[in-house]
């Protein structure tokens, strides 16, 4: 499969009054065409930052990407200046955030919304434009969508917004969208829709998605791969199937313990004790340590191996070094 997006040794710091917080420590992820690759982790684990890097969305300063490089088809992204950027946004590469409210403008119209990013980076005629728009808003499934370009977005609920926002963020057919817990501000049902919206939209149109989320059950339903992320870094990869069936690190298990299965009655959610570490100054070991009911000596000193467990999954944790296998054993 064509490889879109090549994430190589991200690295990532915010300056502030209390020292330099290491928010990405050393990121790789590929992103292929046509797949949705899911982000997971608690909040502060760096998943929005990566995803904001490619874009050069990084607030800067205080932000930094301060190492490695971020590839999309054959551009690094990183060494491009803001005006290059602004060409791949919303074009090439789109993002959505959670709240839709931010990413429309109250005091106009649907219509004219859908159609200005096309009109301008597409250089159409309105008629085009507005015929383009009425067909998007028809794709995510906005009933009546030719009456619906004239209204303003407090005329519509809160699912039909997130809807208007996918609309606008795929009117220039990007090849890879960015989607930030799109699904968090929304009822579940709703959040159901939406989701099969997603998948209905990645095989009309073969868009490659990331999805950043804290939710489990989202990525179930919608990620082909999984990344997950802990402390600034991805500690295990894999697809859907390795990561919810054959999840190797200790904190993918502890991930997949709290979530709450329907299937299971009675069921009790088994958080994960502690908090994660302080950012300012990482450990050097696994940064999991002072969390992980595996943890060794060598856990808190060393950082981990990067194992391959298969083509597809990969973990950072030191249980799979024949060593601890053989101590383990013991
Ligand atoms: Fe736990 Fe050690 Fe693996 Fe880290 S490296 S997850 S502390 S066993
Ligand atoms: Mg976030």
């Amino acid at each position: 499969m064509e490889k879109i997006l090549d994430i190589k040794d991200l690295h990532v710091s915010f300056k502030t009054y209390g020292g330099e917080v290491q928010a990405v420590r050393g990121v790789n992820l590929e992103l292929h065409k046509g797949e949705t690759l899911a982000i997971v982790g608690e909040s502060g684990c760096g998943k929005s930052v990566t995803a904001n890097s490619i874009m050069k969305l990084i607030p800067s300063p205080p932000g930094k990407i301060t190492q490695g490089s971020i590839h999309f088809k054959d551009q690094n992204l990183t060494e491009m200046s803001s005006k290059e950027i602004r060409k791949i946004r919303g074009v090439d590469i789109s993002m959505i955030f959670q709240d839709p409210m931010t990413a429309l403008n109250p005091t106009l119209t649907v219509g004219d919304q859908l159609t200005e990013g096309l009109k301008q980076h597409k250089k159409i005629s309105s008629q085009d434009a507005n015929e383009q728009a009425i067909e998007m808003l028809n794709l995510v499934g906005i009933p009546n969508p030719k009456e619906r370009m004239k209204q303003h977005p407090h005329q519509f609920s809160g699912g039909m917004r997130q809807r208007i926002v996918i609309a606008m963020a795929l009117i220039c057919e990007p090849e890879l969208l960015i989607a930030d817990e799109p699904t968090t501000a929304l009822d579940v049902t709703i959040q159901a829709q939406i989701l099969q919206l997603f998948n209905r939209i990645q095989e009309q149109t073969g868009v490659s998605i990331i999805l950043i989320t804290h939710d489990l059950g989202v990525v179930a339903k919608i990620a082909d791969r999984i990344a997950v992320m802990y402390a600034g870094k991805v500690i295990e990869v894999g697809t859907r199937r390795e990561i919810f069936y054959n999840p190797q690190h200790p904190y993918t298990r502890g991930l997949l313990n709290s979530v709450p299965r329907l299937d299971q009655r009675g069921d009790q959610l088994i958080p994960i004790n502690g908090t994660p570490p302080d950012l300012f100054s990482p450990p050097k070991g696994c940064p999991f340590t002072a969390r992980c009911p595996k943890a060794m000596e060598v856990c808190e000193n060393v950082y981990p191996v990067h194992t391959k467990l298969s083509d597809t999954q990969e973990v950072d944790c030191w249980l799979q070094d024949e060593r601890a296998k053989k101590y383990m054993a013991t």
